[in-house]
């Protein structure tokens, strides 16, 4: 039995981290998903708690990290350090749980060609004024860093054709709906059925002697 890796990617203020809680809340009862928590070099915000929101660790625990090969993935997003602890997701993933990758383009990137089979989701926001708006709303700030986040989101939206799915956040309730129709699609797919349900199918097939094969 084997999970699936979603890498969720979004530039920031697409609702990215409210889509996630959201789901997981209304969808995980049955444990069947693991949000990966990164280790970052980034102060915590106000509000996030320490090994819940990220592992927040000093750069050279980070580097000593990297060295030590611990990350599955890692980059440099502006002049922070971000990694994908390489254990945690693999037990999860063997554990049959679906894993939920909260990364940058580049650590897409990384996964991809590790994870060939990992899906992919960008979250845009549906217009830059939108964008805008919802920058300003988050925080009192001046219009020059206003002007160098939606710089930021631009870059970062400039990568959306390299994912396989594109969710445009327009409506929140629509776009949660979107996003759990993604994975339960994907959890009724052949492939996963007969990697979790092998016994089941064996079963139904029982005693057949395949007879209808030569039409
Ligand atoms: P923030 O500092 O706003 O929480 O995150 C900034 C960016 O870093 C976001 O685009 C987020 O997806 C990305 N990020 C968070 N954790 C990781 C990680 O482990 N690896 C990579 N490559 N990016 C990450």
């Amino acid at each position: 039995m084997k999970g699936t890796l979603y890498i969720i990617s979004s530039p920031s203020g697409a609702g990215k981290s409210s889509l996630l809680k959201a789901l997981f809340e209304q969808h995980n009862n049955d444990n069947s998903m693991y949000l990966s928590v990164s280790h970052t070099t980034r102060p915590p915000r106000p509000g996030e708690v320490d090994h819940v929101h990220y592992h927040f660790v000093t750069v050279d625990e980070f580097k000593n990290l990297i060295e030590r090969q611990a990350f599955y993935e890692w980059a440099q997003v502006f002049d922070k350090y971000y990694g994908t602890s390489r254990e945690l997701v693999q037990q999860a993933l063997q554990n049959g749980q679906d894993v939920f990758l909260d990364i940058d383009w580049q650590g897409a990137r990384q996964m991809r060609k590790m994870e060939p089979e990992a899906k992919s989701i960008f979250i845009l926001p549906p217009s830059l004024e939108e964008l805008r708006q919802r920058l300003v709303k988050r925080a009192q700030d001046s219009e020059e860093v206003i002007a160098n986040r939606m710089n930021k989101a631009q870059r970062e939206i400039s990568h959306y054709n390299e994912y396989d799915y594109c969710l445009i956040n327009d409506d929140f309730d629509q776009t949660l709906n979107d996003l759990w129709s993604i994975i339960n699609a994907n959890r009724h797919t052949r492939v996963i059925i007969e990697n979790n349900e092998g016994k089941t199918l064996e079963n139904l097939l029982a005693g057949y002697d395949g007879q209808d094969d030569q039409s």
